[in-house]
């Protein structure tokens, strides 16, 4: 008898079929579990690449936040950007071709006295004593269009001072709304220097400085914009204290004197405004004890490496 068709090949029939029945689901079953956790390996090891990578651009962020105060003004103003920005759109002709910066070490003492607000009824006093002692100075200049004032912008110009952008209106909470804002303001001021004197002001002081409490979410943001466009900013290490409610002469001339300290290089800050009369009256006294501590005095033209709050070189 042959082995198909006998008792022994039926048997073996269900015996097979009975196995596939019960092995074959088990063994299915235990490939799924088995499979599930090598997939669990791979997303796990995934989420670790991702979790890396995260990491190192945390940590390129961290970078570049620890070295941005390092990173010099021309890496800033070329650093590659996906999107243009809207705003970096805005006045095709708000640009000005950036010196370079003189990186002569010296310890000669300079003293650059900065005068803001301006034009007012006693920048002329200024201005005759400056030439009095053969001073060049700068003057962060808002904006005004009476007679007087067009005039000033033109003395100052004339006289061989700088003339440099303040703001237009200067109200904290226009112009740093947004960096469009600020934009609008110092076009606005920019074209007025430009038009009244032909002179195009390549430097600038940010109202209430570079950081302040109306800027602080887009003062980064915009300090990059501004030298984006080729703008040099100066802040100051010396005050005159001269915008203290009730100042006396005496006052401005000692907070000049105390602000030295270690210095060579100061910027000064004082204020030309019709109400700060004493701090045209203190500048012969200022600039006296300044020559006596061994100053000279320099006006800021774009190769002074500045001073500033925000990012220092
Ligand atoms: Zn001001």
């Amino acid at each position: 008898m042959s082995y198909f068709g006998s008792v022994k090949f039926f048997k073996h029939i269900i015996i097979s079929v009975a196995f596939l029945i019960l092995i074959f689901p088990y063994s299915v079953l235990i490939y799924i579990i088995l499979g599930s956790n090598i997939d669990q390996k791979q997303v796990y090891n995934t989420s670790e690449s991702i979790n890396s990578t995260t990491q190192d651009m945390l940590s390129f962020n961290a970078y570049k936040i620890l070295h941005a105060n390092q990173m010099s003004k021309e890496v800033l103003s070329i650093l590659p950007s996906k999107d243009i920005i809207s705003y970096q759109q805005k006045y095709k002709d708000l640009y000005v071709e950036r010196k370079n910066f003189s990186n002569v070490v010296s310890n000669e003492k300079i003293a650059y006295l900065t005068f803001d607000d301006g034009p007012s009824n006693i920048t002329l006093d200024i201005l005759d004593i400056l030439d009095n002692y053969k001073i060049k100075a700068t003057f962060f200049v808002i904006y005004k269009d009476d007679d007087l004032s067009l005039k000033v912008y033109k003395e100052i110009v004339n006289r061989g001072h700088t003339l440099a952008v303040h703001s237009a209106s200067h109200i904290y909470k226009d112009i740093y709304n947004s960096v469009d804002d600020y934009l609008d303001d110092f076009y606005k001021m920019f074209m007025h220097i430009y038009e009244v004197t032909g002179v195009k002001p390549n430097l600038f002081r940010f109202p209430g400085g570079s950081i302040n409490s109306y800027n602080v979410n887009i003062y980064q943001e915009l300090i990059s914009e501004m030298l984006r466009r080729g703008f040099v900013y100066y802040d100051w290490n010396v005050t005159s204290g001269d915008a203290v409610k009730g100042a006396t002469k005496e006052d401005i001339v000692k907070s000049v004197s105390n602000g030295l300290r270690e210095y060579n290089k100061i910027i000064v800050l004082m204020h030309d405004s019709a109400t700060k009369k004493n701090t045209s009256e203190s500048l012969p006294k200022i600039i006296e004890n300044l020559q006596n501590e061994g100053f000279r005095f320099d006006k800021l033209d774009g190769t002074v490496s500045p001073i500033e709050f925000g990012y220092s070189e």
